[in-house]
């Protein structure tokens, strides 16, 4: 068998180091190729015009430089987001969101190709998981935007197709390299990471001490309610998740955010407000709503306005401060995995 190439966007700095003093190279050598990749996001060897010629042609053999290509690229006529579908180098595809708000530009990244969660409302699990996508495609997505928008990027969040935490070990090594001074050096606090709810993922997060943001994925303030959404819940329950949680506050200090998707007539009653609001209270949480975004292989339907605000003012009574999440890119397959699912459709049955 082939041996495969060695992923050099993948290692951090320490790492490169030791790869390229290996090769009897210096340790600058290592910092200059380190901010040749992920400062100023060279898009192959031959950018990188101070190395040596030979040293260039050397990793051009011995390595694996991954790049992303934009597939397709849609914006939104009414605010300005874009989503991008990039192409892997094995032909999978993911899908990356940029948006613009008034405090910087946000990028919404994929950790996975696919996912296994199941959740019963969500398009990106309805084909099962493909693969795990390894840290330089995790980067590749912000650096790809970054060169294609021209603009800096000052927020990362990981919503996009995928449970970040399934992915554990990539998701660690593209944190830290995101968030190094060496790289991009985005601040650990403007980073997101979502999670449908892995318990011991979740408090080994917690030992890592990273002043990132954790999202949790409830979207049901029961077990009962929560097992028919989200197949996860079988495995780890509403007290667990909230230990968890708790252990995250108590080691880093931050703030858990839970995400909440309104569906009608399943999730938006008074009496579901109500319990929601005496979980977030405890530990403070800020709570997201989401009006659902209907994903046609699901019957799920968007809980009306009024239902939304009705359930927006129990949790404001209750001290719980609740923020209905501004609908970005609703023209464009905004909900995660639509826009991918389109294209593998369009593929199989063009025209
Ligand atoms: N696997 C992670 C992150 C990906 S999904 C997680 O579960 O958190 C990002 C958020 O969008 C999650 O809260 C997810 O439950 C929610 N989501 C998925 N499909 C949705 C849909 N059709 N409408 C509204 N929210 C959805």
């Amino acid at each position: 068998m082939k041996e495969e190439k060695k992923d050099i966007k993948s290692l951090p700095l320490g790492e490169l180091k030791k790869e390229l003093s290996a090769r009897g190279e210096k340790a600058f050598r290592a910092v200059q190729m380190y901010e040749w990749m992920h400062q100023k996001l060279a898009r192959d060897f031959e950018e990188m015009t101070n190395l040596p010629k030979a040293l260039r042609e050397e990793c051009k053999k011995r390595y694996n430089y991954t790049s992303l290509r934009a597939a397709r690229v849609q914006e939104s006529r009414i605010d300005g987001t874009r989503k991008f579908l990039f192409e892997l180098s094995d032909g999978n595809v993911v899908e990356s969101v940029w948006m613009k708000y008034k405090h910087g530009n946000s990028v919404c990244i994929s950790s996975q190709v696919g996912c296994r969660m199941g959740c019963r409302f969500c398009a990106s699990t309805l084909g099962g998981l493909e693969r795990n996508l390894t840290p330089s495609e995790m980067l590749d997505q912000v650096y790809a935007i970054t060169l294609l928008t021209g603009e800096r990027v000052s927020n990362v969040v990981v919503m996009g197709t995928g449970e970040p935490l399934d992915n554990y070990d990539n998701l660690l090594v593209f944190l830290r390299m995101l968030t190094d001074e060496n790289g991009l050096h985005i601040s650990q606090r403007n980073v997101t990471v979502s999670t449908c709810g892995l318990v011991p993922q979740m408090r080994r997060l917690a030992e890592e001490k990273l002043q990132i943001t954790l999202a949790l994925s409830l979207h049901a303030a029961t077990d009962e309610k929560r097992r028919e959404l989200m197949p996860v819940a079988k495995r780890y329950s509403i007290a667990e998740l909230m230990d968890a949680c708790k252990y995250y506050f108590r080691l880093t200090g931050r703030r858990i955010t839970f995400e909440y998707s309104l569906m009608g007539g399943v999730n938006d009653a008074g009496e579901d407000a109500l319990r929601l609001s005496r979980l977030a209270k405890p530990m403070g949480c800020h709570v997201n709503l989401i009006p659902v975004n209907p994903v046609k292989e699901r019957d799920f339907v968007r809980a009306d306005g009024d239902k939304i605000r009705a359930f927006q003012n129990i949790l404001e009574k209750n001290q719980i401060n609740g923020t209905i999440r501004r609908e970005m890119g609703r023209d464009i397959d905004g909900a995660c995995g639509q826009l991918r699912r389109r294209h593998m459709s369009d593929l199989h049955h063009p025209g």
